[in-house]
């Protein structure tokens, strides 16, 4: 790991970027769990949470194959998306990488990869892209 510093991202990000982990909002109040950080639970206006970090590994709940990217990608050809529904219950929507939809159905079992996305060079923020893949059985 490089200590490139970020000094101006929120310093929950920071930490989800240096260790690669997927964070959460937990309502304080009712106690929901949600995928990225929150200002008002949903469920009760609530605003105060506490960041968590969440499971890393879920399932494929459903999931899609985009076959008419949008233009800047293009030249990924098809790529799947996904709902991911992780073991702490949590769902979200994220593109399935490092295999074919053929190798993959509801409910397969599947783990958090980050990719780097962008730079923006004028802060020093690094933007990663939560992806997930297939979880390798035996390794
Ligand atoms: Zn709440």
């Amino acid at each position: 790991m490089s200590n490139m510093s970020v000094p101006k991202a929120p310093r929950i990000w920071q930490l989800a970027e240096r260790r690669y982990r997927l964070v959460g909002s937990k309502c304080l109040k009712c106690g929901r769990l949600f995928v990225g950080l929150r200002k008002v639970c949903p469920q009760c206006k609530s605003t105060e949470f506490e960041y968590v970090e969440l499971s890393r590994r879920g399932k494929i709940y459903s999931y899609t194959v985009i076959r008419a990217p949008p233009m800047e990608r293009e030249k990924y050809g098809p790529y799947i998306m996904a709902i991911v529904e992780l073991d702490d219950g949590c769902r979200l929507t994220a593109e399935i990488v490092d295999c074919s939809s053929e190798e993959i159905d509801i409910g397969t079992e599947v783990e958090a990869t980050f990719r780097k996305i962008g730079e923006e060079s004028e802060s020093g923020i690094i933007y990663y892209a939560c992806k997930f893949r297939p979880v390798v059985k035996g390794v």
